[in-house]
This record gives structure tokens, C-alpha cells and sequence, in this order.
């Protein structure tokens, strides 16, 4: 692999990405980094033994690296971060690097960005790598990523290579944007599932069955689902849910929103029907407005669905 890693978006998903790699990679290894926020930068820089170096933009980190590593917000973060004239990634000498954007966007983005690579740098290659596993998994390095490219692809190796160190299950989806594909196709489901459980375990608590009884019942039953056993919806079923500790940490309903309506757009551009898009993106809206709600996990939809919590 090469030596000089570049990084960009030093959030709650970023920082732990990278620290796992600057902690995998040989001591060799400098990572080159930029958020648009000093804290983030510092937190890094802090902790390491000169290996890391800080940037003053994102096209600094493409000039001092070889491959460079994007994890922000939203689709507007990332055009800043690629296509802004003179500080963006794409203002960079790349010749042959490799970029890989981790963040979850639309795919309309994505594939912009890479156009705007291709034309501007003929030698780069941009791909789509998102990731699922939370915090948690970014912290123990078992997230899994998606990446956006064909079995084909001659940076394959490397590629799985690189993110193995951040991951534990890593996944090529086809061909370019098809990482974001399947990663808003893994959320609009995750998300109706939280729907789903949160409101049959709310009809059955209301009828005056234990939640444990049932929760074990759907455990053993068809009802089974990741969601159900670690993240489950209902305070105290899961001692290491989010719900069991006030609805904390996790996966904060607004991203959630967010990934919703990203699948719901994905759908209408292949025609795919969706009988239950609208009710959801309508729940994940009021649920990231709702004062009860905002800034929480999103498995808080079992409080936004009227859930008794006592
Ligand atoms: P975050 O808000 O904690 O971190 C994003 C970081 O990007 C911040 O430090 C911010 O300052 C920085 N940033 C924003 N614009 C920038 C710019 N133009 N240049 C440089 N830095 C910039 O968000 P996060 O939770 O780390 O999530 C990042 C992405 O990962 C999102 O797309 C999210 O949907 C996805 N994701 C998050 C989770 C999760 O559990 N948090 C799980 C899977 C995927």
C-alpha cells in the first residue's frame, strides 16, 4: 500500500476510521488530514506520534497523498470537498491517485464528482465506499463497506486491502455509485423494520403482554431482526441499545431522514414501487423534528409512534 494516506471528515465516523488506520498501517505510514472544523483536526493530531499531519484544505490533503479518503455529511459536503476552484480535491495534481468517498450521499453526487474526476484527471480514479456498522463498529474497525466498483476492477485488491483495516466485510456492488445503491437500499429497510417493531410491540404491550415475553417470542419466531435483538426500539430490552440509555448514541434520527429519502429518490429514478416510502419518510420527518425526538437514535420512532416507555 502507499505510504501517504490523505483524509478528510474527522466526525464521530471519521475520527475512529482513521485513527484504526494510522494504527493498522506500518509506521511508515503518515496520514495527511482536513476537516473543516480545528477540534476535529486536533483531536487527531493529538494522538499520534507525528505520523499525522494536519492540512489547511482538502486539495493540500491530494497534493501530499497518494490515496485520499473522504467521510462527511451530505452530498453538498462533498462537492465542497472535491469540486471547490482552488481548495477542492479535483484543484490537485492527481495523476493516478485513488479517491474514495465513505460517505452516504445521493448517487446523482457521486457520479458527478467521478465525471468531473474523469474529465479533469484522466489517470484518477474516484470510487463510492460507503460503510454500515455505526460508531461502534468505525470504533472496532467491523463495519461494512460497500464499495462502488466492478470484481473487475484492477484497484480491487488495494482497495479491499485498505478498507479491510477499517471493516470485517467489505463488498463490491457492481460498478460505480452501486456502493450507494445498496447502502440506502440496507437503510430504507433497517428503517422500516424499526418501524415495524416499534409498532407491533407497541400493540402488544398495550394489550397487557410482557415486552420481554414478547420480544423473546418474535426472537424465536419471524420476527427475528438485528434491529430486535441489538438495537431494539423499546427502552430496556437491549441493555446495549440506545433506547435503553434515553435513546444516546446510535444513529441520530435525522441522518436516518436523510438515508430514507435518498433510498425513496433512488426508487423513483428506476421506477421502483414504494408502498410504504411515503409513510416512512413522512414518520423519519416528524420523528427529526419532534422536540421528544430531535437528535436522537433513530430507533426513537417507537417514542414518535406514541410507544409506552414506562
Ligand atoms: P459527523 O457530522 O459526525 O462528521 C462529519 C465531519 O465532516 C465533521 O467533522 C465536519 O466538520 C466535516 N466536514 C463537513 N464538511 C466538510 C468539508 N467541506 N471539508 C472538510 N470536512 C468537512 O458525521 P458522521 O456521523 O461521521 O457521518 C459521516 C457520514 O457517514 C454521513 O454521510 C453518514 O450518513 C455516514 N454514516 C454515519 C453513521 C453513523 O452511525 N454516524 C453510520 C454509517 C454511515
Amino acid at each position: 500500500l502507499p505510504k501517504r494516506i490523505g483524509w478528510i471528515g474527522l466526525g464521530l465516523m471519521g475520527l475512529p476510521m482513521a485513527t484504526n488506520l494510522l494504527n493498522k498501517m506500518d509506521s511508515e505510514t503518515q496520514i495527511f488530514v482536513y476537516d473543516i472544523v480545528q477540534d476535529a483536526i486536533d483531536k487527531i493530531v493529538g494522538a499520534d506520534q507525528g505520523r499525522v499531519k494536519a492540512c489547511f484544505s482538502s486539495k493540500e490533503v491530494a497534493d501530499q497523498s497518494d490515496i485520499i479518503i473522504s467521510m462527511v455529511p451530505e452530498g453538498s459536503h462533498v462537492r465542497s470537498v472535491y469540486l471547490t476552484p482552488e481548495t477542492g480535491v479535483l484543484a490537485s495534481d492527481l495523476q493516478s491517485k485513488i479517491l474514495i468517498d465513505c460517505s452516504t450521499i445521493d448517487t446523482s453526487t457521486s457520479l458527478a464528482v467521478r465525471d468531473a474526476c474523469a474529465q479533469q484527471h484522466p489517470n484518477a480514479h474516484f470510487y463510492d465506499a460507503p460503510v454500515s456498522g455505526g460508531v461502534i463498529g468505525a470504533e472496532k474497525a467491523t463495519l461494512t463497506f460497500m464499495l462502488g466498483c466492478a470484481p473487475t476492477d484492477p484497484n480491487l485488491s488495494l482497495l479491499k486491502e485498505l478498507v479491510g483495516m477499517m471493516g470485517s466485510n467489505v463488498f463490491e456492488c457492481g460498478g460505480a455509485s452501486l456502493g450507494l445503491t445498496a447502502k440506502l437500499c440496507n437503510n430504507y429497510c433497517s428503517a422500516l423494520i424499526a418501524i415495524a417493531t416499534s409498532e407491533a410491540m407497541n400493540i402488544g404491550m398495550r394489550s397487557g403482554i410482557d415486552p420481554r415475553v414478547l420480544a423473546n417470542i418474535f426472537h424465536t419466531s419471524t420476527a427475528q431482526s438485528s434491529i430486535l435483538d441489538d438495537w431494539c426500539p423499546v427502552p430496556g430490552l437491549s441493555p446495549e441499545a440506545p433506547a435503553s440509555k434515553g435513546y444516546r448514541g446510535g444513529f441520530r434520527v435525522q441522518l436516518m431522514r436523510k438515508d430514507f429519502g435518498l433510498a425513496v429518490d433512488a426508487a423513483k429514478r428506476v421506477d421502483a414501487k414504494l408502498a410504504l416510502g411515503a409513510e416512512g419518510l413522512k414518520i423519519y420527518e416528524g420523528a427529526s423534528e419532534d422536540p421528544r425526538c430531535k437528535g436522537l437514535d433513530s430507533r426513537v420512532v417507537f417514542r414518535y409512534l406514541g410507544g409506552r416507555e414506562d
